[in-house]
């Protein structure tokens, strides 16, 4: 009789111990809530038709809905896989890059401490095989960009997923590397193609580049209104659109921008100021802040800083450049989006980066900015090593740069805030020295 009890008990507190996958989900909706929490309530005059975008991410992070289901799922794990010729196959490509402190934690068990947290995060949340917003992927694409992408690869392709590696060239300027790149893109529209078993056509891909090209024509135009003194809007809610674009349905995502670029409009019109009145403007450049890992862009607006632009490829950099077609012809159109995508990259990866550096000059005199933030993850090199030559070349123009290493963990807070509003605080005194 003792027995029976005995076991009775086990089973029960079996039943009672949570499965990993429920605690791993409901780790990431918390740190998701807290975040979206955040955005909504913590900062006055919120948008209307930012709405859209909260109800999105706590439908997929919070609820877990699988917005993609009845085409292929195409990982992608850098902006340098072309959207384009995904979506001229009718396929969807979801960006893997990843922001949660739960998926960092777990991925963490793959890669040395000091390493990139949104790579150890892409990790543990393809260990999880928790992906946001799709049920299952059908590959995963992968640019040799960086090289703590390029080494995770085997780990990835050891999770037993399907992985297609591309090329693509560390020197930006030469021909050769434009040619090469441009035969590594030809070969992707090839290869994926008879792997998803889904012909791309020159109809196809001119829909597709007139698709994305509309949906980075409504980013655009909303970017623009934030050249305005006063500005418009906050950069914490420009952050959760373009991040937004990961994973949304494109043309929906267009339109929910459309949107916002006409509630902005408004504002712009009435004179109205999203920040304080003496916020200083500032350019953020460096790792990308990508959801719910938006704590620096947070905090920098909590310190009444205001970010009016930002160089970034979990936004502005994402959705830059556009597609310029000569020839509407199948090799044109192909070539084209191979050049936007290695000319509108200005990722520390290349060998020099002068590019980079003229991008942000031209940022700064655009957005009339006033201080730079340059936020690096600890142990990623590039832009651990980029940052001395862009402050360099700040000091030339009299711009002054705060440079922040940060990771996901939600413990560096409080120094990191100390910093943050003391930049801000700095270039406050600047301005009233003017
Ligand atoms: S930081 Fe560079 S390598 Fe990493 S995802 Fe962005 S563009 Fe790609
Ligand atoms: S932050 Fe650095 S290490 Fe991480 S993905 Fe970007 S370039 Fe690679």
């Amino acid at each position: 009789m003792m027995r029976k009890i005995e076991t009775n008990t086990a089973v029960q507190r079996k039943r009672e111990i949570e499965d990993p996958q429920k605690r791993h989900s409901r780790h990431e909706a918390m740190e998701a809530v807290q975040m979206l929490d955040k955005l909504k309530y913590d900062f006055p005059h919120s948008l209307e038709s930012m709405k859209y975008f909260y109800d999105l991410y706590e439908r997929v992070y919070c609820k877990g809905e699988k917005i993609h289901s009845d085409k292929p799922l195409v990982g992608t794990l850098c902006i340098q896989v072309p959207y384009e010729i995904i979506y001229a196959m009718d396929a969807v490509p979801v960006r893997l890059c990843n922001g949660f402190h739960t998926d960092e934690q777990l991925g963490g068990e793959f890669m040395p401490t000091k390493s990139c947290s949104l790579v150890k995060a892409t990790l543990g949340m393809l260990q999880s095989r928790d992906i946001p917003a799709a049920d299952k992927l059908d590959i995963i694409v992968h640019p040799t960009t960086c090289d703590q992408k390029t080494k995770a690869i085997s780990i990835i392709e050891d999770m037993s997923y399907d992985m297609y590696h591309m090329e693509f060239p560390r020197v930006k300027e030469s021909e050769e590397s434009r040619e090469y790149w441009r035969r590594t893109v030809r070969k992707f529209t090839k290869d994926i193609s008879k792997e998803l078993g889904r012909k791309v056509s020159r109809r196809s891909l001119k829909e597709a580049i007139r698709k994305v090209g509309r949906a980075q024509m409504a980013y655009h135009k909303l970017n623009e209104l934030r050249r305005v003194t006063p500005s418009p809007i906050l950069g914490k809610d420009m952050f959760l659109i373009t991040n937004a674009f990961f994973f949304d349905e494109i043309e929906r995502w267009t339109e929910a921008v459309e949107n916002v670029y006409e509630e902005v409009k408004k504002r712009v019109q009435s004179g109205f100021n999203a920040a304080g009145k003496r916020s200083p403007r500032i350019l953020y450049t460096g790792s990308p802040p990508i959801f719910p890992n938006l704590k620096l862009p947070v905090m920098i607006e909590e310190a009444d800083g205001i970010i009016v632009a930002d160089e970034s490829c979990s936004a502005n950099r994402l959705l830059n450049d556009m597609v310029s077609v000569d020839e509407w012809f199948m090799y044109d159109m192909v070539d084209a989006i191979a050049d936007r995508y290695l000319k509108g990259c200005t990722c520390p990866i290349f060998t020099k980066n002068e590019d980079r550096k003229r991008r942000l000059r031209e940022l700064i005199e655009e957005y009339c900015v006033d201080g730079v933030v340059y936020q690096s993850f600890a142990g990623c090199q590039v832009y651990e090593m980029e940052q001395r030559s862009i402050m360099q070349e700040m000091e030339k123009i009299n711009i002054p740069m705060l440079y922040v290493e940060t990771d996901y963990s939600p413990g560096q807070g409080g120094q990191l805030s100390t910093r943050v509003e003391a930049f801000i605080e700095s270039l406050k005194v600047r301005r009233r020295k003017r």
